[in-house]
């Protein structure tokens, strides 16, 4: 047993750090693991959690209008926010106390404060210092809001999920997952919801068609979506705000959400004191084994600028414990990721873009399909869905799945497993379909796209 007095401190109680500090313990190591904020860090508390709550929510304002074409008077369902906003509180604080016992059942040590790097093997919390043979940091991402006139004003996803009034009139800054998700959820909702984004087409990084099909979608269900505009200034009277735009047009809002990055959470954490390499957007920069320039402290997760996902950060936790106190090397396999963006529909996408695919693979094939899903042929909605499959022509792998539509999250999942057994398309061809269902397109496309 070494002198220091745990064998791993970890930095933070979330996504990561949770997984890490239990799975460390569980191999018998002496675990502490400090906490500032909140138990469950970003996802449980103002991240993927209480955002797939107000989706839920969002959805029922479409889905009473949708139940009309099937025989259901829904005249008149009315929205309390307070009511969401208080059951959502309620559900977090439940999920606060799990996390805390699971740590606790796992012989982990939980220091509530917020922690101080002040040497290698050193870290304060308040008063009090402790030391550890490694530290591990696990303190995430923190919105990134530019600064502006009247940037005062505005509000970040931290805040959004409980503010006092629910905004009427919603302006929403950005063009990535947290900006179209939460126009989805305002829209849904019932706010009149304005979403600014400052480049030609949003979702940077995804898929051209499905970046193309989600314009298209999301503007049709009521969001007005605005590209190649920003904001110049926010100024307010009191009682609502006045946002200046670029094109020097003017919105008026009851509330403005900047949702345009996150940066790695290192305010005050004491990196002065030790020799910690950042990159050049201020991630913590660290190697294969999460290991930072100071050999004796690790980092992972959103701290580090990787993919920010919440099972990315899972996955790393537990192969840094299993490396570093279960006597297992395996390292986190980064290959076809699946995600999915919950917006009206969700789309979900796994493996590369087209764009990606020609540039890797050269020859590929691609199958695209667009229609109606079963339900809105009642329900009188004009909502369309997209799929895409993006097909390595040297040796029929298929290298890309992207789809807009019904429940695209639960079915890229398994998906994902597919690709990653390195199911080619004549294996999708040979799957036999499940009927009816959106899904059974991704096994019945058989023509290859071609360019009209
Ligand atoms: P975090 O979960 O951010 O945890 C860091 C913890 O460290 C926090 O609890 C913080 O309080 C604590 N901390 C920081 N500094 C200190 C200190 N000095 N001392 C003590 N404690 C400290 N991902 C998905 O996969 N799916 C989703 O649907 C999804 N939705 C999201 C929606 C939103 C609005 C946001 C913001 C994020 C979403 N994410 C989603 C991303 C996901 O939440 C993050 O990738 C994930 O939480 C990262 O985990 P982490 O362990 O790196 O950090
Ligand atoms: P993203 O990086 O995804 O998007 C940021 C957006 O803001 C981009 O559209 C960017 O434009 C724009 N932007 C950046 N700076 C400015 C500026 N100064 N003025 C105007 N626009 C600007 O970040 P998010 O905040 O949306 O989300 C952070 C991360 O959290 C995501 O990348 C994702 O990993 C994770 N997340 C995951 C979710 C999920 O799994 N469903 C849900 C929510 C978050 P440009 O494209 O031009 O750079």
């Amino acid at each position: 047993m070494s002198n220091f007095d745990y064998d791993l401190l970890v930095i933070g109680a979330g996504s990561g750090g949770v997984r890490a500090a239990r799975m460390a313990a569980g191999f018998g190591a002496r675990v502490a693991i400090a906490e500032d904020r909140y138990m469950g860090g970003t996802c449980v508390n103002v991240g993927c959690v209480p955002k797939k709550l107000y989706v839920y929510a969002a959805q029922y304002g479409k889905g009473f209008g949708d139940a009309q074409g099937f025989g259901w008077d829904s005249t008149q369902p009315r929205f309390d926010w307070s009511t969401l906003r208080d059951n959502k509180k309620d559900e977090i604080s439940r999920l606060n106390v799990i996390y805390r016992n699971l740590l606790k059942g796992a012989n982990a040590q939980v220091i509530d404060g917020r922690a101080v790097i002040v040497g290698p093997h050193t870290v304060s919390v308040g008063e009090q210092q402790y030391t550890a043979e490694k530290i591990l940091i696990a303190t995430g991402g923190w919105p990134h809001i530019p600064d502006f006139p009247g940037s005062e004003y505005v509000v970040s996803s931290n805040e959004i999920f409980d503010l006092d009034v629910f905004p009427q009139n919603l302006v929403i800054v950005g063009g990535g997952y947290i900006a179209v998700e939460f126009a989805g959820i305002f829209n849904g909702l019932g706010a009149k919801t304005t979403q600014l984004y400052r480049g030609p087409l949003f979702l940077r990084g995804f898929d051209a068609d499905i970046r193309a099909h989600a314009a298209q979608e999301i503007a049709k269900s009521g969001v007005d979506l605005r590209f190649d505009v920003n904001v110049q200034s926010i100024t307010s009277d009191g009682t609502s705000l006045r946002v200046r735009l670029t094109d020097d047009s003017e919105l008026e809002a009851d509330a403005v959400l900047y949702a345009t990055g996150r940066k790695a959470n290192l305010a005050g954490l004491g990196l002065e004191n030790v020799n910690i390499r950042l990159s050049q957007q201020g991630a913590i920069e660290v190697d294969e084994e999460f290991c930072t320039s100071e050999p004796t402290i690790f980092a992972l997760g959103d701290v580090t600028g990787g993919i920010e996902l919440t099972p990315v950060a899972l996955a790393q936790g537990m192969a840094f414990a299993r490396r570093n106190f279960g006597g297992l090397d395996q390292q986190v396999d980064y290959d076809f990721i699946p995600t999915a963006v919950f917006c009206q529909p969700t789309i979900g996408t796994v493996g590369f873009t087209e764009e990606e695919a020609r540039a890797r693979f050269g020859d590929i094939r691609l199958f695209k399909s667009s229609f109606r899903p079963m339900k809105h042929t009642l329900s009188g909605s004009d909502e369309k869905a997209f799929m895409k499959i993006i097909v390595d022509a040297k040796t029929d792998r298929v290298v890309g799945v992207h789809m807009m539509g019904p429940d695209a999250g639960e079915i890229l999942q398994g998906i994902a497993v597919a690709m990653r057994a390195g199911a080619t398309k004549a294996l999708f061809d040979t799957t036999i379909g499940i009927h009816p269902t959106t899904a059974e397109e991704l096994v019945t496309m058989r023509e290859p796209w071609t360019e009209s």
